[in-house]
């Protein structure tokens, strides 16, 4: 755990920097990497390449945030039994018959139809 947790700004010139230094790097290498393969390429093709795999960059480091934060912040139903392990049943006014039930942070739902006990 961090004690000192970035700013959203301080977050966003880290990523901005980040995004800029891995641009050049990534330009400079392509001088480096594509005729050690065979391509023979113009420093314009060079760039466009660069801005694109950029772009890919950019945007898959913002999926992979948002999908790591909601996972973060998204309480985890556990499942409830008795002691033998079978699942611990509570009549649902919802479903009219027993259901199993599930346990999200102190709370009680029918694992069926989500109903809270
Ligand atoms: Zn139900």
């Amino acid at each position: 755990m961090e004690t000192m947790s970035q700013t959203k700004k301080q977050s966003f010139t880290e990523a901005l920097s980040n995004t800029a230094v891995g641009f050049i790097i990534s330009y400079i290498s392509t001088f480096l990497i594509f005729p050690l393969v065979g391509l023979n390429t113009s420093p314009g093709t060079n760039l466009v390449i660069v801005i694109y795999f950029t772009a890919v960059s950019i945007l898959r480091g913002y999926v992979l945030r948002r999908w790591f934060n909601k996972k973060a912040t998204k309480p985890r139903a556990e499942r409830v039994t008795y002691p033998d392990g079978s699942d611990y049943k509570l009549q649902c006014f919802e479903c009219e018959i027993d259901m199993p039930v599930k346990k999200i942070e102190n709370n009680y739902f029918c694992s069926n139809c989500g109903l809270r006990h």
